[in-house]
């Protein structure tokens, strides 16, 4: 269903801590943690507790959950000293997502004028 978790989900994971992710925010609703292979000196991901399978997704099921991931994308960046960054969603296979619960990559602390992920 909808928003539950899903047993072969590596983020549903993350959020109930059967594997290990370096979180550096948590809120009741979102949990933000570096990526295991970064495209940037800062490289966090930003993904809500519940599971949707994209961002727009998780927007049209849970509006203020999404802005929530949002406006914690946006306290990284300034935890993390960041003036200038870039969030990026990817959406689909096609896209380059190969994690299909809800995300938005932070990627900063270099120059952000050329595709990253
Ligand atoms: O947008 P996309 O689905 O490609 O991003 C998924 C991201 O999740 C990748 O950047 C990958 O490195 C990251 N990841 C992670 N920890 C895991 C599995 C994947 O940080 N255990």
């Amino acid at each position: 269903m909808a928003g539950e978790p899903q047993p072969d989900c590596v983020f549903c994971k993350i959020v109930a801590g059967e594997i290990p992710a370096t979180v550096v925010r948590k809120t009741e609703r979102t949990l933000a943690f570096r990526d295991i292979a970064p495209k940037a000196p800062v490289h966090v991901l930003v993904i809500p507790h519940v599971h949707y399978a994209n961002a727009a997704e998780l927007a049209a099921a849970e509006p203020g959950i999404a802005a929530e991931l949002l406006a914690e994308a946006g306290a990284v960046a300034k935890d993390e000293g960041l003036r200038d960054y870039r969030l990026i969603f990817n959406t689909g296979a096609g896209a380059g997502q190969t994690v299909f619960h809800a995300h938005v990559h932070v990627l900063g602390g270099t120059s952000m004028t050329e595709r990253m992920v």
